[in-house]
């Protein structure tokens, strides 16, 4: 029966203390986020070893599948390191029915094993070929048996279950994510996630113009997007009626969501500065609408001096929609909401903006739209 988990991670461009960090960051969060499906887990030469209770083998899958910085992972059991204890137990290993046919794959980490991974390969090879009849396939295995023997202990494990990949959520610092009940900006943040960032969550909301439907929406995919966090993630809703009613004043219909988008990260840096967070993240795909051309997205980040990253910058809808398939989000994403930004909005928006024109028309109100914008960040809802 298996009771381990030998996991793997990705060791590129993983040197000295980065390393250490890197290892102590998803040791952590398996911990936060397997928690319950095993027992113990210890680091031995560059993996990790967890021990569970038999029979939980799905559970304990499913949630390492969304921890990111595993790049694979396999199952199986534990034995000493000696040869005729392992000709013993690697009988164990195929279940009923067997493979049509199989391969053995080898490692040790110790050079004074007195046999080299070739050595193992055979010895373990011809066991399982006279005992249990299934044929050898080099190329084409049906199952592929991997014995690592490592510290003087054998783990047998078949079949690779690929991880995540990334970095463990945390080892490259805290971002604030400003997500609206779309596809693109839930996908964003699970990507910028995956390369390390522990996000905040932030969502500008128009009530009681628009239902309090659309707040409930993204407390769902904040929930979901938790699910691949260690910790549950903070979402910060602010109320964004009372600015755009006073942008309304100011900025023609064309230029309206030009300075909704702005002032939305004027206060995403605020709250970004109280949180130790070193970036802004948005769903922006370059051209998908209007707000998104290359100019638009100059004018709007001009607001702010803290990087905005917008890790789908370059992706197709499609490839967006499959990954938030992929990710679970959209049978909530889909769902109908009212966007905060096509409040007080008429026709199409300008395309090609250009930042002068924009601070011209500010200028002589930006104070008062900044102490607006402050009162809406001391009215914030902390989810
Ligand atoms: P999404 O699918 O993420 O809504 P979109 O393609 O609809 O994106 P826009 O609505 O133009 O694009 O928004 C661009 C980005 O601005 C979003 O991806 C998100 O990061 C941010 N944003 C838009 N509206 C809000 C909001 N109400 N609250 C927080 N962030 C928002
Ligand atoms: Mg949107």
């Amino acid at each position: 029966m298996n009771d381990r988990a030998i996991i793997h991670y990705s060791e590129i461009a993983l040197k000295g203390n980065n390393r250490a960090f890197f290892e102590k960051t998803l040791l952590f969060n398996i911990q936060k986020q397997s928690k319950g499906f095993y027992n113990k887990i210890r680091r031995i030469s560059g993996r990790l070893i967890a021990e569970f209770e038999p029979g939980v083998e799905e559970e304990l899958a499913g949630s390492l599948k969304k921890i990111f910085g595993i790049h694979h992972f396999e199952f199986g059991f534990e034995t000493e390191a000696e040869m005729e204890n392992m000709k013993k137990e690697v009988l164990k290993i195929f279940k009923e029915p067997h493979p049509s046919s199989f391969k053995v794959s080898a490692s040790r980490s110790e050079k004074n094993y007195p046999f080299d991974s070739m050595d193992i390969e055979k010895e373990l090879g011809g066991v399982i070929h006279e005992g249990l009849h299934i044929p050898v396939s080099l190329s084409h295995p049906e199952s592929e048996l991997s014995v690592e023997v490592v510290e003087g202990r054998a783990y047998f494990t078949v079949n690779r279950i690929e991880g995540a990949g990334g970095l463990p959520v945390g080892c490259s610092g805290k971002v604030v994510s400003l997500l609206s009940g779309g596809f693109d900006s839930p996908v964003a943040t699970i990507r910028m996630m995956k390369r390390g960032c522990l996000p905040v969550l932030v969502h500008f909301h128009s009530y009681p113009y628009t239902t309090r439907d659309s707040i409930e929406k993204v407390k769902k995919l904040a929930e979901i997007i938790s699910t691949y966090s260690p910790i549950a993630l903070r979402l910060i809703l602010i109320p964004f009626a009372d600015i755009q009613r006073k942008i309304t004043e100011i900025f023609s219909s064309k230029f309206r969501i030009i300075a909704y988008r702005r002032w939305m990260l004027w206060m995403a840096e605020r709250i970004a500065t109280n949180n130790s967070a070193r970036a802004l993240v948005t769903g922006d795909s370059v051209g998908q609408v209007s707000s998104q051309t290359i100019e638009n997205i100059d004018t709007i980040s001009e607001i702010v001096s803290l990087p905005v990253l917008r890790p789908l910058v370059g992706y197709d809808k499609d490839e967006i929609i499959g990954l938030s398939k992929q990710y679970g989000l959209y049978q909530t994403s889909q769902k109908p909401f009212d966007d905060c930004c096509s409040l007080f909005v008429e026709g199409s928006p300008a395309t090609k903006t250009r930042i002068e024109d924009i601070k011209n028309i500010e200028k002589d109100r930006f104070d008062e739209l900044a102490r607006m914008a402050e009162e809406a960040l001391s009215k914030a809802e902390i989810n």
